[in-house]
């Protein structure tokens, strides 16, 4: 059942088997799950079915230093449904490599395996809607080459490794029926969690406090309680919990909030292909079921091992900057559609501050549209079409292979560090009284190394397998020799503040994600990672919380 808990009477108490805090993918899958046992639970989502500016407010917080992290507010979606509402639906599982203790990656090894995980995986690419759980295109495509590019790949690349992608499925309304309909579920919209209560011993939850205004609390007493909220408010409220524990919940060898990681992305550089018609497998592919999926560059476990660096990804990518280089009707459209929608979504004032910042580059866009474009209208149109018109999405729309000019994106793993965290700011509170968070993101050398080695060896096998040359501006090489973070984006990848570890003096929950020390409270989510891997994380997200959901259905 979803009903609108602002009818609840403030200081009514309710009680049940377990009570889900989080209405996001990790949130809505772990309750999916859980129903089928048959036992009472109530899901607390931090919202309702849109996002409003209070809900927005709640998630404001600070950035230290100054823009080295997106505002906390932006990427985050407090509502029905959370960031699922907006995402793209690229679906990656980890790596093997990623679960291991790598002696040159500090604080690495996961208390679980990846052959552990593998089948709560195959789940998850059901309920995100992303076809069979197969992540190699030799065997999806065996009609095809595996390599993106022919000759490409050898003991530091691989580029059979597929990505699949999502619908993109969101959750709250894609499993709407489903939760309706369930006779011991209730989603109770518009409920937030602003307080977890202990007992007073300290070992047990005793109850979440929720409210949907300011001051009118009601109580959720449940016997086991799963956070849901996202890494950054799964640590945010566990840390804001001091009246019987001072230093916050799970939070005695001061873990919580610590060792927050990400991804670091970015676009550099320019590939031109000796001959960009032959052998190449660039677009997305469409498997048997008419998923799109699509092949990177992977570098691989030896190469990282060889260099020292973590886990890390390129694949081809159109430009990101304004520039009108590249000549191309196609291309040129996209950028303007980019840039006047993206503003037109700030409001009016915003977009005519980009229009008058970025005026050059948008005319000489137009011109090029207006110039080409007719000749190139109807391949425009077919593209417009699978993009915006189509249940299943066209992930992104790619420069035409004709261009012969491919921008390099790379993604790679952030590397572990306890002082990259979130911290309580005591100065400033939601209008629950919640303590509000402030970021404090760091990278380490490893994680600017990881990305010039994957740069440096794409480069370096780009033109020793003679297939074509990879050339940096110099503003990339600045750039990558610098290291300079300003402007840094999550893109939402909230990774490992709640860690994993068998070992309560290194982790925040133990391999069951059950907090340590705390007999009925868990943590669901990307909080819980103790690495990132270079994969974007809800896929993963959602296979833990089905293991949870099956590991809490079997304590009966
Ligand atoms: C534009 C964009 C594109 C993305 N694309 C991809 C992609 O292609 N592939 C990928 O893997 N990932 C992608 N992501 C990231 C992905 O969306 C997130 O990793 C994922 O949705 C996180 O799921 P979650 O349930 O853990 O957290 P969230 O989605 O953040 O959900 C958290 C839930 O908790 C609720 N909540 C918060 N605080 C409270 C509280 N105090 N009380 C009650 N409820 C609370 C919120 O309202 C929300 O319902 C993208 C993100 C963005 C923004």
């Amino acid at each position: 059942m979803i009903e609108d808990a602002r009818k609840i009477d403030p200081g009514t108490r309710i009680e049940t088997d377990l009570c889900v805090v989080g209405g996001g993918a990790a949130g809505i899958c772990l309750a999916l799950e859980y129903i089928k046992s048959g036992k009472d639970v109530i899901l607390i989502p931090g919202g309702g079915p849109n996002q409003t500016a209070d809900g927005i407010d709640l998630y404001r917080g600070g950035v230290s230093p100054p823009r080295s992290h997106e505002p906390l507010e932006e990427n985050r979606l407090r509502m029905w449904g959370g960031t699922t509402t907006v995402w793209g639906g690229r679906c990656i599982p980890f790596d093997p490599v990623d679960f291991e203790d790598r002696s040159w990656i500090p604080h690495s090894g996961w208390p679980i395996t990846q052959e552990e995980l593998n089948p709560y995986i195959a789940r998850a690419c059901a309920l995100c809607e992303a076809g069979e759980a197969d992540f190699d295109a030799r065997s999806v495509f065996p009609d095809r080459q595996g390599e993106i590019l022919g000759g490409f790949d050898n003991e530091d690349f691989a580029s059979w490794p597929l990505e699949r992608w999502s619908i993109p499925t969101d959750f709250s309304r894609r499993y709407a029926k489903e939760l309706e309909a369930a006779p011991n579920l209730r989603v109770l919209l518009h409920a937030n969690a602003v307080h977890l209560q202990m007992d007073v011993g300290g070992c047990t939850l005793s109850h979440v406090m929720a409210a949907c205004t300011p001051g009118r609390n009601f109580i959720v007493e449940a016997k086991k309680t799963v956070l849901a909220c996202g890494a950054l408010e799964n640590a945010r409220l566990l840390l804001a919990a001091r009246d019987i524990l001072p230093a916050g919940i799970g939070n005695e060898c001061d873990l919580v909030g610590r060792f927050y990681q990400s991804h670091l992305f970015g676009v550099c550089g320019h590939v031109t292909l000796n001959n960009p018609k032959k052998d190449f497998n660039y677009d997305f592919e469409k498997d048997h079921e008419g998923i799109y999926c699509r092949r990177r560059f992977w570098l691989t476990p030896g190469a990282q091992r060889k260099h020292g660096v973590g886990n890390a990804v390129g694949f081809f990518f159109r430009p990101v900057s304004g520039a009108s280089e590249h000549r191309n009707a196609m291309v040129s459209s996209i950028m303007l559609a980019k840039t006047l929608l993206g503003g037109a979504r700030k409001g009016p004032r915003r977009l005519i501050q980009i229009v008058m910042e970025q005026k050059k580059d948008l005319l000489t866009h137009l011109g090029i549209v207006l110039k080409d474009g007719p000749a190139v209208f109807g391949q425009l149109a077919a593209v417009a079409y699978t993009r915006f018109f189509q249940k299943r999405r066209l992930p992104m729309i790619l420069s035409p292979k004709s261009t012969n000019r491919f921008h390099l994106f790379f993604q790679t793993e952030h590397i572990p560090d306890a002082e990259s965290r979130v911290i309580l700011n005591p100065s400033s509170s939601d209008e629950y009284g919640m303590p509000r968070l402030e970021a404090q993101i760091r990278f380490s050398e490893t994680d600017q190394r990881t990305v010039r080695t994957l740069i440096t060896l794409f480069g370096e096998r780009m033109e020793k397998a003679g297939l074509g040359s990879f050339v940096l501006s110099q503003e990339d090489q600045d750039r990558l020799k610098g290291g300079n973070l300003q402007g840094f984006n999550s893109n939402a990848h909230n990774i490992g503040t709640t860690r994993m570890s068998k070992d309560p003096s290194q982790g925040v929950v133990n391999p069951d994600s059950h907090i340590h020390r705390v007999d009925n409270l868990y943590v669901a989510g990307s909080s819980v990672f103790p690495t990132s891997s270079h994969a974007n994380p809800t896929l993963m997200i959602v296979a833990m919380s089905l293991r949870l959901a099956d590991h809490l259905k079997k304590l009966g």
